[in-house]
């Protein structure tokens, strides 16, 4: 799925009134009337109305559907993206967005700048992109069940992340910074390393080791299991200590699946995060410690804090995570396994054509000399309210 940044100066005040009244309308409409469109974006002239619906919908933002019952527009996640770019430069939390540097069955993760030239990370999460291949199974998924949309769910996985990494942070946790969030996307500290995956050699294997495990078992005295442990979701800096030597540094990103270890589940997640590190340092390094464990039973002795309880009282709650965790397991999303799958059926859906907004030449080469800027047309500061829960 492709993001193209470019339109998004060319844009005016009526252009995102209309684009946000679309995304207002879907909040129960799977097909939003056109009229209804009118109504929320109360633009004086009708025609007005109707030369941003046709300006939106040639740059694939929104998607005119023929219903059976009436006509209407959905929001696409070209549309959903805009939206969220426009309200993290009006926050000035983003100013231009470069290079993707990465592609995930559920996300896309580009560089991105802040005002003052600092590079950051966008991660736009994109729950059931797969799934819209089967696109009849969607509707009667979504028939079935008010709010349990692609747009809802991945603004869920947006918020659940960006709400975990907060409360990590303040605990010390080695993982990115927290910028901002808006609908479906976080902002983030850009992590100047590679995956694990990529790391070739490492001079004391067991040095790392331990470190990865006992963030396993800090995780779990703080409430938390990170549910998919492994080595694209370490990013490993490699710094030169002044002794010469080389310490290895890691990261911990990708919290979207994160459980308590109240979970049913728990002990199992938590076992499955100790394998996952022990089966790659042995296949990929060739090292084995003979020690057996970490045991969930006594990672949880301590309790130092509990930041699963916490997360729940400051805005992620216990209803939005079980119905995250109920789509995901539907959806079968299930972290990182597979990654090279996930690329080859990303391409395939770019193909289709059926979201999104195709990279054009011009963008390319906008990005080659450091990113695109997102200002432009004039910004609407009467834009109806926002959506946000
Ligand atoms: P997904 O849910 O698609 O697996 P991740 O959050 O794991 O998304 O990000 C995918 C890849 O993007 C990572 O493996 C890493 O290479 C890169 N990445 C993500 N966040 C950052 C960051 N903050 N800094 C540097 N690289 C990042
Ligand atoms: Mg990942």
């Amino acid at each position: 799925m492709k993001l193209n940044v470019k339109n998004i100066r060319y844009l005016m005040s009526d252009d995102w009134r209309v684009l946000t009244a679309t995304e207002m309308g879907s909040r129960n409409h799977e097909v939003v009337p056109t009229p209804l469109i009118a109504q929320i974006a109360a633009i004086r002239s009708g025609t007005g109305v109707h030369k941003c619906i046709s300006n939106l919908a040639k740059i694939g933002l929104i998607a005119k559907v023929k219903n059976a019952k009436y006509d209407g527009y959905r929001l696409t996640y070209g549309g959903l993206d805009y939206l969220a770019l426009h309200t993290h430069t009006k926050a000035s939390t983003v100013y231009s967005v470069g290079n993707q540097i990465g592609v995930g069955k559920e996300s896309d993760i580009f560089v991105c700048a802040s005002e003052t030239g600092k590079q950051l990370v966008l991660k736009i999460h994109r729950l059931g992109r797969i799934s819209f291949r089967t696109v009849k199974a969607n509707r009667d998924y979504l028939r079935n069940r008010q709010g349990g949309s692609w747009m809802y769910m991945s603004r869920l996985a947006a918020l659940k992340e960006y709400e975990f990494m907060k409360a990590l942070r303040q605990e010390g946790f080695p993982v990115p910074e927290p910028i901002g969030q808006n609908r479906h996307t976080v902002v983030m500290e850009l992590i100047d390393a590679f995956p694990l995956r990529q790391i070739s050699k490492v001079g004391d294997p067991s040095t790392l080791y331990a470190e990865l495990l006992s963030l396993i078992v800090r995780l779990a005295q703080h409430g938390l299991i990170h549910g998919d442990f492994n080595e694209f979701n370490i990013l490993v800096e490699e710094r030169e200590e002044s002794d010469n030597t080389v310490s290895l540094i890691p990261t911990i990103i990708d919290f979207p699946q994160m459980v308590s270890i109240d979970h049913a589940n728990a002990e199992y997640y938590f076992d499955r995060d100790v394998a996952c590190i022990k089966r790659y340092f042995d296949r990929r390094f060739g090292f084995t410690s003979d020690e057996p464990g970490p045991f969930f039973k006594d990672a949880i002795k301590i309790i130092v804090k509990r930041l699963d309880v916490d997360v729940q009282a400051s805005g992620f709650s216990k209803k939005m995570a079980k119905e995250l965790e109920v789509y995901m397991k539907e959806h079968g999303v299930d972290g990182d396994a597979g990654e090279v799958g996930a690329e080859e059926e990303a391409d395939e859906a770019d193909e289709e054509g059926e979201e999104g907004i195709d990279v054009d030449e011009d963008l390319v080469d906008d990005i080659d000399q450091g990113g695109v800027s997102l200002e432009g047309g004039p910004v609407t500061e009467d834009a109806p309210p926002s959506i946000e829960a």
